[in-house]
């Protein structure tokens, strides 16, 4: 667990003892199961000022998200502090596709770490904003020979996925006269006496015999290989660790090849929680199975199952969410994978001997706290069944990615008066309510949290609705512009001595895209 001041742990199951500042803003909203968000301080005092969120609001529109760089910065400190504690050449690389906004990119260049870019317009866009260019490097799925011809004449490293992109690079090198610098991507480690099943990169086992045999690397001015590259899909770190122990002999093998290994990039999937508590993660997943199973009221919309279903009254399938409690992440993890085995020594060491670099490519957990989406309630309405429906200004793109649902509870902040009384009763839902958040798009399933929440002191329209610690992909990466709603606006953050707030530059450089 991170361990800064700003994340005492705590229980949440019982609300005995309410005192701090974030029990008393998270009590306006619970799941019918709880899952509270863990907060940072900033967030925590931004939801105490219903002022200073009303009137953003009113400026930018709903919904609204607010991104603060300074807890990004704190979370780059935190993985180089971890990595200086084991003594390696260690840098961080923001996978920059986890949020588009450019404080996030500027932060990284005044940090001096890295950043990873994944298409010709976040490569483009890192690069004018004065980022050197060794500290970008090119991971993008598909490149394109506008893309390749960018990161040539930008001596932007790219890391090469197969046989059909190292040709094209090549080319563009011999056009330019240019020798260039990649990375390779690798793929296919032995675990658990299989291999790691993946789309990515060469296979471990065929690296060196392609690089023996492929004319691109025996002609003259060939691609030199600065370093070796891989990107695991989930969180497991004896994955990356059997990885790196793969990686190792290829990387003695290819400098004996003549080519200047200098770095070993261990991609992404630092893993963060986004709650206070494990007994809620768990004590959801119990509860959601029993309503599977018709034990219990449901926990979800419709019983929505998550992943899972009920079949012949056993619990069948897989929980498609990511996991929002785990009890291993951050500076954790990474210090597991330094001080795991290698030879006789550790990881670190061997880095250290090799006089590697180590890199990692973090995306959702080097934004952990450093941002937050806002929206206002627009309507609230009874269902038949009793349950509450409470209209939100945002449509479920605004806060998703490929895991089913955001499985942490909002704020509610309470902006209009609690009974509704002076804008008459028809807008408020009245204490004690429970139901769900639905958004703009017109379809049945437009939800913006599948679970079931209580509003133990009601919901009025005008109220606003914070969704905490969206800046790792929930912002960003499905949003889409159905129906022709204009996208969320990104105002950044600054928490100076008094905290201001302004666009992201990202607004103005999609402005000009247009043209
Ligand atoms: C998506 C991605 C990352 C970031 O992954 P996180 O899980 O957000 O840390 C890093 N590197 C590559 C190549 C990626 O595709």
């Amino acid at each position: 667990m991170n361990d800064g001041t700003e994340h005492q742990s705590s229980t949440m199951i019982d609300d005995s003892g309410i005192d701090r500042e974030e029990d008393k803003c998270r009590s306006y909203c619970k799941g019918i199961v709880p899952l509270s968000a863990r907060m940072e301080k900033w967030m925590t005092d931004l939801c105490e000022d219903d002022k200073a969120l009303s009137r953003l609001v009113e400026r930018f529109g709903s919904p609204l998200n607010l991104v603060n760089p300074k807890t990004f910065e704190r979370n780059v400190d935190r993985f180089r502090e971890s990595a200086s504690r084991h003594d390696i050449d260690f840098e961080v690389y923001f996978a920059r596709k986890a949020n588009k906004c450019l404080a996030f990119v500027n932060a990284a260049h005044e940090l001096k770490c890295g950043v990873d870019t994944a298409s010709l317009q976040e490569c483009e866009q890192v690069i004018s904003s004065g980022l050197p260019a060794d500290k970008v490097i090119c991971t993008a799925a598909i490149k394109t020979d506008e893309l390749v011809r960018f990161c040539v004449a930008h001596e932007v490293v790219m890391a090469i996925d197969n046989p059909c992109e190292l040709e094209i690079v090549s080319r563009e090198a011999m056009a330019n006269g240019k020798q260039v610098n990649i990375a390779l991507r690798v793929g296919g480690f032995k675990f658990g006496g299989e291999h790691l099943k993946t789309r990515f990169g060469f296979d471990v086992n065929e690296l060196i015999p392609f690089i023996e045999s492929n004319a691109a690397f025996n002609a003259n001015n060939c691609p030199l290989v600065v370093g070796l590259h891989f990107h695991l899909d989930g969180y497991c770190h004896q994955q990356r660790v059997a990885a790196i122990q793969q990686c190792l002999p290829l990387i003695d093998e290819l400098r004996n090849h003549g080519h200047p290994i200098k770095f070993l990039d261990m991609g992404g999937g630092i893993p963060m929680s986004y709650l206070d508590d494990a007994r809620q993660w768990d004590l959801f997943w119990l509860e959601h199975e029993l309503a599977i199973l018709g034990q219990r009221e449901p926990v979800t919309y419709l019983n929505h199952g998550l992943g899972l279903l009920n079949v012949d009254g056993k619990v069948a399938g897989v929980r498609k969410s990511y996991p929002f409690f785990q009890p291993l992440v951050q500076t954790d993890w990474l210090e597991s994978i330094f001080s795991s085995p290698f030879d006789s020594g550790t990881i670190a060491e061997a880095i250290r001997s090799r006089r590697l670099q180590l890199r990692c490519e973090p995306g959702r957990s080097i934004l952990d706290g450093s941002g937050m989406t806002v929206a206002r309630v627009e309507f609230c309405k009874q269902h038949r069944d009793g349950h509450w429906l409470v209209g939100l200004a945002m449509n479920h793109t605004q806060c998703r990615t490929s895991s089913v649902d955001f499985m942490v509870d909002p704020i509610v902040v309470k902006v209009a008066d609690d009974d509704g009384e002076s804008s008459g009763r028809q807008q408020s839902t009245g204490p004690e309510a429970e139901g769900f958040l639905v958004g703009a798009y017109c379809t049945e399933s437009e939800l913006i949290f599948k679970r079931r929440m209580r509003f133990p002191k009601g919901v009025t329209r005008g109220d606003l609705v914070i969704i905490p610690n969206t800046a790792g992909y929930f912002m960003h990466f499905l949003e889409s512009r159905s129906h022709q709603f204009p996208l969320a606006k990104n105002v950044v953050v600054d928490q100076g001595s008094n905290i201001s707030f302004s666009l992201d530059n990202i607004e103005h450089s999609e402005l000009c895209e247009g043209k």
